[in-house]
């Protein structure tokens, strides 16, 4: 018998770019809730990089409706400040079916300040940094600016540059480390090469995120200000990912997989306390063949008992090892 009530857990938006014709599609759970953008009418903006017009990578901003349709396509040039739309603004208001459908006409200089704020930023290692996003035509900004050492840095494709304030003493201490390492065997490398690796991968992974969480960005600060002296290895590269993407990707695994874990985790972490990992094998249950719940819904199976830096720490791991699988909520040819 057909269960006409059992709805699938799953959303299918498909939409044909009007710039190269390829047809794209996002699979996101119906769970999925993302803040609607405050400067549409009910529509949430969902950003597609893919390779576009004269096979140049482009990020390409969907304004999708509630029934999932893609009501409005806006095309992003990478070197450029501003929209470029199939849009004519020399036109009548009323002619203009995107005015029509509450969707706001983009001007080249509406970047709008966003003060980004922590409670728990303890300022260890960086003063502050700034975040010019040219896909949310946003600069979000965090702690001191214009303090320290700052070190610009730009996105693969530019639509992204984050300057990071590194604290004086840090900076002069990198500084003379990387001098040493000069005498000693000639590198020819620059200094904060390693420092730059970090905020290169966050640039980089702010570029392709289909919906950014302003949510997430303190503990994105908490976390480069704790890490940012040591050189990122591929867990702590994961764990940046696992929070920037903690409430739009989807952790999911198998039964064996699991299986297997429960014999190893205690191997695999030494060092943590016994109860911590049995919350987090719990956890990790509920991960297996999940399609719907986000990473941020698996952590709060465990939040009162386990602390977010925690689960990030052994996630990363588990994540990095294979044995749970990340699926970031990205657009794909269809
Ligand atoms: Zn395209």
């Amino acid at each position: 018998m057909i269960n006409l009530a059992s709805k699938s857990a799953i959303e299918v938006i498909v939409y044909q770019c009007i710039y190269c014709g390829k047809k794209r599609r996002l699979v996101i759970p119906r769970t999925f809730k993302p803040s609607k953008s405050s400067d549409s009418v009910g529509l949430i903006d969902y950003v597609d990089v893919h390779r576009c017009e004269n096979d140049e990578l482009t990020a390409i901003i969907c304004f999708v409706d509630a029934n999932s349709a893609v009501r409005s396509q806006v095309k992003i040039k990478a070197t450029h400040a501003g929209y470029i739309a199939e849009r004519d603004f020399t036109k009548e208001k009323k002619e203009d079916p995107f005015a029509i459908l509450g969707i706001p006409s983009p001007t080249k200089k509406e970047f709008i300040d966003v003060n980004i704020e922590s409670k728990n930023f303890k300022a260890r290692n960086i003063e502050g940094f700034q975040i010019k996003d040219r896909i949310r035509k946003k600069i979000y900004y965090f702690g001191k600016q214009g303090k320290g050492q700052a070190l610009p840095t730009k996105s693969r494709l530019g639509f992204i540059d984050i300057t990071l304030f590194l604290s004086k003493k840090v900076a002069d201490q990198l500084y003379k480390e990387w001098e040493k390492g000069l005498k000693k065997d000639k590198r020819r490398t620059f200094p904060y090469t390693t420092t730059r690796k970090w905020v290169q991968h966050l640039a980089d992974e702010m570029e392709s995120i289909i919906r950014l969480d302003e949510k997430m960005l303190p503990y994105i600060a908490e976390y480069i200000d704790k890490h940012i002296t040591t050189e990122p290895n591929e867990q702590r590269l994961i764990e940046l990912d696992l929070l920037l993407n903690l409430t739009i990707s989807i952790p999911w695994t198998k039964r064996d997989k699991y299986e297997q874990l429960g014999d190893v985790i205690q191997e695999l972490f030494p060092n943590k306390p016994v109860k911590e990992l049995a919350d987090i094998v719990m956890s990790v249950a509920s991960c297996i063949d999940n399609n719907e719940k986000t990473l941020l819904d698996i952590y709060n199976l465990v939040s009162k008992r386990v602390p977010l830096s925690e689960f990030l720490d052994i996630f990363g791991v588990l994540v990095a090892k294979g044995y749970v699988n990340l699926t970031k909520l990205q657009f794909t040819s269809y």
